[in-house]
């Protein structure tokens, strides 16, 4: 633990600030803001494991300059050279944020942390029943209705582009904590493949004045977050009730799994759908009486197989997202280079259990 500089960088202070080179570590600290300039935590000399690096990339022509220097966790800095396409500061600002809270960031905190202040959405049905009017921070919209058949009723949706300041978890169906794994896996691939699913909307609210209530896809909305979108595209269901749009979730987890996932987004992906089954199932029972072959025998015999293949899931996302163990650390996966010098591949990390 301690602020380094490598010895290229200590020769070319020491010809340009005219100073012996035992000097320059002193000099640096105390000449250069004593925080990480990429996760913007305060740096502890004493604890925390320093290095000294370009703002501007050498390979992008920045110079060896005290001016183009600064300080950083050795740790961030590796998580930067290994993502040099894009702006890493939000992610590492954010890590910083999860670890502070522990791993338990909901939806909300996420929206705190973005500094997003809650707005107003006001939404009509046309009299033709064809159209829908939304008026939101972004200004006013003119929607076509579209519909579809879910678990055997009519649903009316639409797609609107909504400042995410607008939107609220729906907790009863969504409610477990953003997961950092699953989350920056997402936001890597929306830059490369922006045609995700949309996150989905129900409504509530008896006047114009409507609480947009997003059931699924809230690591994609704070992914895009993340990537520095204040406003996504939403799937709108216009009269969805409850029952039907848990059905649906559960209909989308299981699309899913046709997706070409990793192991951990699936593993990630197929523990929620157990957990939200183990919730219905514990419910039913009694906390008192559950029990693995219990619940496996509740379920439905088509859904058994895969039932048993999700709770292997959500122990393997349990254990990755620990942040005691610090898996994540060493694990490669698509998209998120370890910042560790030893790494295992995703898939045979997962073959371990
Ligand atoms: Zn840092």
């Amino acid at each position: 633990m301690a602020l380094r500089i490598s010895a290229k960088l200590k020769k070319a202070l020491s010809e340009e600030l005219k100073k012996d080179k035992s000097e320059i570590e002193d000099y640096v600290w105390n000449h250069k803001e004593q925080k990480c300039f990429l996760c913007s935590e305060k740096l502890n000399r004493a604890s925390d494991d320093i290095e000294l690096d370009h703002d501007v990339p050498e390979g992008e022509g920045g110079s060896n300059a005290f001016e183009n220097l600064n300080l950083a966790h050795v740790e961030c800095n590796r998580y930067k050279r290994n993502h040099s396409s894009f702006d890493v500061r939000p992610h590492l600002k954010f890590k910083r944020f999860y670890e502070s809270k522990l791993g338990e960031v909901h939806f909300g905190d996420a929206m705190a942390f973005f500094e997003i202040t809650p707005t107003e959405c006001y939404l009509q049905i046309d009299d033709t029943q064809s159209y829908a009017n939304i008026q939101t921070t972004l200004g006013e919209e003119r929607l076509r209705i579209h519909k579809e058949v879910v678990n055997g009723k009519e649903q009316f949706f639409c797609f609107a582009t909504l400042p995410v300041s607008c939107i609220l978890n729906d907790a009863d169906i969504q409610p477990r904590e953003i997961k950092i794994n699953h989350l920056f896996a997402i936001s890597a691939d929306l830059k490369k493949n922006p045609l995700h699913e949309q996150p989905a909307i129900r409504i509530a609210g008896n006047s114009d004045k409507k609480l947009m209530l997003m059931f699924d896809g809230q690591h994609k909305t704070v992914a895009h977050m993340l990537n520095g979108n204040h406003s996504c595209t939403f799937k709108i269901y216009l009269n969805i009730e409850k029952p039907e749009a848990v059905h649906l979730v559960n209909s989308i987890q299981a699309r899913i799994k046709m997706l070409p996932l990793t192991p951990f987004e699936l593993a990630s992906k197929m523990s929620d759908e157990v957990r939200r089954k183990l919730e219905a199932y514990e419910h039913q029972i009694g906390s008192t009486e559950v029990s693995e072959e219990g619940f496996i025998s509740w379920l439905d015999p088509a859904d058994r197989t895969r039932a048993k293949s999700g709770i292997e899931a959500a122990v393997v996302d349990r254990i990755i997202g620990d942040s005691d163990l610090a898996f994540m650390k060493i694990v490669e996966r698509k998209g998120i280079p370890t910042s560790s010098d030893f790494s295992v591949k995703e898939p045979a990390f997962k073959k371990m259990f």
